[in-house]
């Protein structure tokens, strides 16, 4: 099917109510999702931001009303994120956990402390949308599987994402926190596995920097690269640094 998308409308009952309502079955690359009449707001506005002159903060409201994946997430859709226009520093994580998902903030947890400690910036600077845009790959909390929480949902990279950097022009760097921000971001670039993805920065900064997960979870991993922390980590807050120095 390619990157090509189809909407098919039909008016059905709806079994909640008993009021007849519209279910959209909506392709997407390798998957379908159906959606009822409650999910529709996001669809509209979604369509009708083809326009370049729909302003930024109608499509973060759209992203943020989005329920389209409500039947997968335990805990309910809660799209979180933080963007603006002017933003010159882009952070691409994987999902919020559940703490997150409680707060509303991201990177409110032990890992947004290690990220915002390699990054070299306090949090009324991280926090600062007009200067950092934080944009993970999935916007809800996907839940938990055997083996910790589960991947980002797809559905919002194929939504929102690229709308949403589109309205970004003033990115210069872009951090790429784990395999998905590193797949979706470096594609063919990226190398066979995360550590020698990291590894390579250079050959991707400054315009992307490739991070492990600041978890906890990832000490092991950070002690057994530690070149990551005196080669990669220096280079990166003084390039964060000069960005957010430029207003
Ligand atoms: S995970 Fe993404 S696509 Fe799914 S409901 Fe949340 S914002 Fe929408």
């Amino acid at each position: 099917m390619g990157e090509s998308r189809r909407f098919a409308i039909a008016a059905t009952p709806d079994g909640v109510s008993g009021h007849n309502s519209v279910l959209v079955r909506m392709a997407l690359p390798g998957q379908y999702v159906d959606l009822s009449a409650h999910v529709l707001t996001s669809y509209i506005i979604l369509m009708s931001l083809g326009s370049d002159n729909a302003s930024f903060e109608a499509l973060l409201s759209a992203v943020r009303a989005c329920r389209v994946c409500e039947a997968h997430l335990p805990l309910g859709p809660r799209p979180i994120l933080q963007a603006s226009a002017t933003a010159r520093i882009l952070v691409v994580g994987q999902a919020p956990g559940a703490r997150v998902h409680r707060s509303g903030i991201p990177w409110d947890d032990p890992s947004g402390e290690r990220l915002r400690a390699w990054m070299g910036v306090s949090k009324d600077e991280f926090y600062d949308a007009s200067r950092v845009a934080i944009i993970p790959m999935g916007y809800c909390y996907p839940g938990r599987g055997n083996g910790g929480d589960l991947p980002p949902r797809r559905e919002c990279a194929q939504l929102w994402l690229g709308k949403l950097l589109a309205r970004l022009p003033r990115i210069e760097s872009t951090l790429l926190i784990g395999q998905h921000a590193q797949r979706h971001f470096l594609g063919k670039r990226r190398q066979r596995t995360l550590t020698q993805t990291v590894g390579a920065w250079r050959d991707y900064a400054p315009r992307y920097f490739p991070l492990p997960h600041p978890s906890p979870r990832n000490t092991p991993w950070l002690q057994r690269n530690a070149g990551f922390e005196r080669g990669l980590l220096p280079t990166l807050r003084v390039h964060v640094n000069t960005l957010l120095a430029r207003r």
